[in-house]
């Protein structure tokens, strides 16, 4: 009898999660397990704003995929995902067709934009070690010409970031570390940049715990961000934005950071989708889909105590890849009975760059140092998760205070 085909599409948090519990279980060798990723390395986008900012390596956020997959138990796939045929049980990719019994859709996200013009052209994401590297050699760019032009363009080293939630903040963070050496580099006086954290609602980091907030903003303020709040964008130009109230702020470098929605494959396969994302049912298949799991930002949850959707995060993907990996070998198993997912929400840990950071964890509050040292074990537990104590120290964040 032929095997069963298992198709993990994502190499991310949800899916490297999937394959590396599935490797260490009986289905390998009751089931085909197969992952496809469109690079040879898994990213930690968690860690991206730090690249992004120049803080960090950006090597140091990426590991390739096979040293972490065992490919002799599931085969990789370097290859790009163009659309899933749910009728037909195949998933076209770029360079070839795949055929699945059962599927794991955990394709990550794109930046957000609401549709606003100008986003797509010319604002930069932080989304994939690609996009921030980009980031990162802008920048510098932009300070090594400053002092060659005679006359100083209005706004080349205006730095502004759209949107003053969790990413848009922990990018700002770190920007207050990495502007001072910028500016130390190429023998540009501090005053010359400007940080601009620009803001639809009425605060920073809307929802979150007030006084967090407050000392987050104050932190940053006194590192030299200037906070633009209650303040859309409404268009992005080559040279800057155009807020709500019609006034320009100049700048060569715009950071969208408003948001995400579900990567495009899931609307452009048919999926029934808010924003992108599936609204899966407790087993985390797909409405209709005995044989598609949706897991990380692909998919949709609400929360029962408020009745809103839980906000995309690394923490909900990872908790999430279990009960996938448990579901998959049961239906490979012949079970019919499955688990239910429910987030076990541990908290909330942002940085601030440095040694600062702010969090709620359980009813605890968190600031500053201790905050930091939380975060960083947060990023360690999840490499000792994917690859235990070795994985922990060949990428882990083993300077804690
Ligand atoms: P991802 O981890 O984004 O992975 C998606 C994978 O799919 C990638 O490998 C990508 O290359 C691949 N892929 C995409 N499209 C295709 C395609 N067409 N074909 C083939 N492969 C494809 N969450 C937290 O819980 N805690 C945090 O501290 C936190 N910090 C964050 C900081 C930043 C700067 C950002 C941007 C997000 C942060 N998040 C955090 C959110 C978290 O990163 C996401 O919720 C999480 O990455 C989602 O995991 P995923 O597996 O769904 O997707
Ligand atoms: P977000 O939705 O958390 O924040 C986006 C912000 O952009 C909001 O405050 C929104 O009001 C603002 N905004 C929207 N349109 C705007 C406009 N036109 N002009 C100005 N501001 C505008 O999204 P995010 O920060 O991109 O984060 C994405 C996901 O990743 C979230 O689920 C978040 O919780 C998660 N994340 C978590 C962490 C962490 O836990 N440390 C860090 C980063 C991201």
């Amino acid at each position: 009898m032929n095997k069963p085909k298992i198709v993990i599409l994502g190499a991310g948090y949800g899916g490297m999660m999937v394959a590396s519990r599935l490797q260490k279980s009986t289905v390998v060798k009751d089931a085909e397990v197969t992952l496809v990723n469109k690079h040879n390395y898994h990213y930690q986008t968690t860690w991206l704003h730090e690249p992004a900012a120049g803080t960090m390596h950006h090597d140091k956020t990426r590991m390739k995929i096979d040293s972490v997959i065992d490919t002799k138990k599931v085969n990789f796939i370097k290859d790009t995902v163009v659309k899933i045929d749910r009728d037909q049980k195949k998933v076209e990719l770029e360079n070839a067709v795949l055929d699945y019994d059962y599927l794991v859709l955990g394709l990550g996200s794109i930046p957000e934009t609401f549709g606003i013009p100008g986003v797509q052209e010319h604002a930069f994401a932080i989304r994939s070690v690609n996009s921030v590297r980009l980031i990162k050699e802008h920048m510098e760019y932009q300070f090594a010409s400053y002092n060659k032009q005679e006359e100083k363009p209005e706004g080349m080293l205006n730095i502004v970031v759209a949107g003053a939630g969790f990413t848009g903040i922990e990018f700002v963070g770190e920007l207050t570390e990495r502007v001072p050496e910028l500016c130390e580099e190429y023998d540009i006086p501090r005053d010359k940049v400007r940080l601009l954290s620009v803001e639809a609602a009425p605060t920073a980091l809307p929802g979150f715990d007030e006084e967090l907030v407050e000392y987050a903003m104050n932190i940053l303020e006194s590192r030299g961000v200037e906070f633009k709040i209650n303040t859309p964008i409404k268009e992005v130009r080559e040279d800057g934005v155009l807020l709500n109230d019609d006034s320009f702020i100049k700048s060569n470098t715009i950071v969208w950071t408003t948001g995400v929605r579900g990567n495009p494959v899931v609307e452009e396969s048919g999926f029934d989708a808010m924003r992108g994302r599936i609204k899966v049912d407790k087993d985390l298949r797909a409405p209709g889909h005995e044989d598609i799991f949706v897991i990380g930002d692909c998919a949709l949850i609400i929360n029962e105590e408020t009745d809103r959707p839980y906000p995309p995060t690394a923490q909900i993907a990872i908790q999430q890849s279990y009960t996938c990996a448990n579901n998959l070998k049961a239906l490979v198993e012949g079970k019919s009975e499955l688990e239910q997912f429910k987030p076990d929400i541990k908290g909330t840990v942002a940085s601030l760059g440095g040694k600062e950071a702010i969090g709620v964890v359980g009813s605890r509050k968190l600031y500053g140092n201790s905050a930091s040292a939380v975060k960083k074990m947060i990023d360690n537990r999840y490499l000792f998760l994917l690859g235990g104590m070795p994985l922990v120290l060949k990428k882990g964040k083993l300077k804690m205070f």
